[in-house]
């Protein structure tokens, strides 16, 4: 008999959880409040970006090689690649230990990576400003994932393989999914993917995953050049900022490192303080040639849902439902591989307990 699931949440996380389960053989209903793709979400935004580079977090670091193997068997059933290769820049100030945690374990694994002087990084990319850089690591691996194309073509392909989508409201979940007007929807699993609006659902969440409100800036540089530049990580003890270049006709974009731990993710009002957008703004022009003169293609509010050491929670709340929280600000390039392994244990093909620590940057399990 076909066993059925349930998933709340139509964001990356839970369209991916759809598409593993729809693959182990399961009838799926996707849950979600707004519209799909949702702007409001955490997921739908030009782009979020894949790298291995990742400080002292090695479980991640290596998890990434899994990510990329997940999203190739994405591109295979989406039919097209929503990637695009630009390489990473991460640059230091002295102070921090992420640049050299990250290139400890990226030697250990093997990765290819080259060192450069704040000269070579004038030198080699002219559209940036070297002064003060005590540090610099260049990989060629690496890139954008163009998230809200992604997130519209999987929930398109979900819907022609027999995925039903239903727009609800859930208040609460036991065994079941409980809607606003009291329905409850059962199925044999169910999967809680709610982003930043989980702790208010899921009260064991409360105190562990906080919504948090990040300013984005985006801007169309003058200098065509830029579309060619790697990703940037400035990682000034001052105030880091990360540089998405334009690629693929979206706009570039600006954020910085920092969480807010602020904000509502039901607030409708999602426009940025002018202050907080300068003060990226000028995070930025300290290392970004002529920033200041740039078109601005508009400010934006988009949620984190942080969990305090960045480690995801992929858990079983009782015997029918999981949930995917605590993605904080890089869970996006996981999530076809963690859509795929969820699924697989929900097909009782792998144990939950090595998932959640699998899930949470402690280890490797084997495929
Ligand atoms: C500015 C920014 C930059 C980022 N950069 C990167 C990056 O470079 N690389 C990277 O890997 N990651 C990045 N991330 C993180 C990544 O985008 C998120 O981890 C990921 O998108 C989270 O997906 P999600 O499906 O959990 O949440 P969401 O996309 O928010 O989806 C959750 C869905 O659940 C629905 N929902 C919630 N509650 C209910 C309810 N009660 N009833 C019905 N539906 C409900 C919501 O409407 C929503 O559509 C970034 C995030 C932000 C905000």
């Amino acid at each position: 008999m076909t066993r059925t699931a349930l998933v709340l949440g139509a964001g990356i996380m839970g369209l991916c959880a759809a598409w593993g389960l729809r693959r182990e053989g399961f009838a799926v209903t996707v849950v979600e409040q707004d519209t799909v793709p949702n702007p409001r979400g955490s997921s739908v935004d030009d782009h979020r970006l894949i790298r291995h580079a990742y400080g002292a977090q090695r479980g991640y670091m290596r998890m990434v090689d899994e990510a990329y193997e997940a999203w190739d068997a994405l591109w295979r059933d989406l039919g097209e690649v929503l990637h695009v290769p630009t390489g990473v820049l991460a640059l230091d100030e002295g102070g921090g230990d992420w640049l050299r945690d990250s290139r400890a374990a990226l030697r250990v694994a093997g990765h290819a990576m080259q060192d450069l002087s704040a000269a070579a990084v004038e030198a080699r990319f002219p559209l940036l400003r070297g002064a003060g850089i005590t540090d610099a690591l260049h990989m060629e691996t690496g890139g954008v994932l163009l998230a809200g194309r992604i997130v519209a073509a999987l929930a398109e392909h979900l819907r022609g393989n027999g995925v039903a989508f239903r727009r609800a409201r859930v208040r609460e979940v036991d065994e079941a999914l409980v809607l606003e007007d009291g329905t409850r929807l059962s199925a044999d699993m169910l999967v809680v993917a709610a982003g930043p609006w989980a702790s208010r659902l899921l009260p064991t969440l409360r105190g562990r995953v906080t919504p948090s409100a990040q300013v984005i800036v985006r801007l169309r540089p003058g200098d065509e050049r830029w579309s060619r530049m790697p990703m940037l990580l400035d990682l000034s003890p001052a105030g880091g900022f990360y540089l998405v270049p334009p690629v693929a006709g979206t706009p570039l974009k600006v954020g910085d490192h920092s969480f807010s731990l602020l904000g509502d993710p039901d607030d409708p009002d999602r426009t940025p303080d002018g202050r907080e957008v300068e003060r990226i703004l000028s995070l930025a022009a300290r290392r970004v040639r002529g920033i200041e003169d740039w078109a601005r293609e508009g400010e934006a509010i988009c949620f984190y849902d942080v969990e305090p050491r960045e480690e995801f929670i992929l858990e079983k709340m009782n015997r029918r439902a999981f949930v995917m929280s605590g993605f904080s600000g890089h869970g996006f390039k996981f999530g076809p591989v963690l859509g795929l392994r969820l699924a697989a244990t929900l097909a009782g093909r792998e144990e939950a307990t090595a998932l959640s620590r699998w899930a949470a940057g402690r280890e490797s399990v084997a495929a």
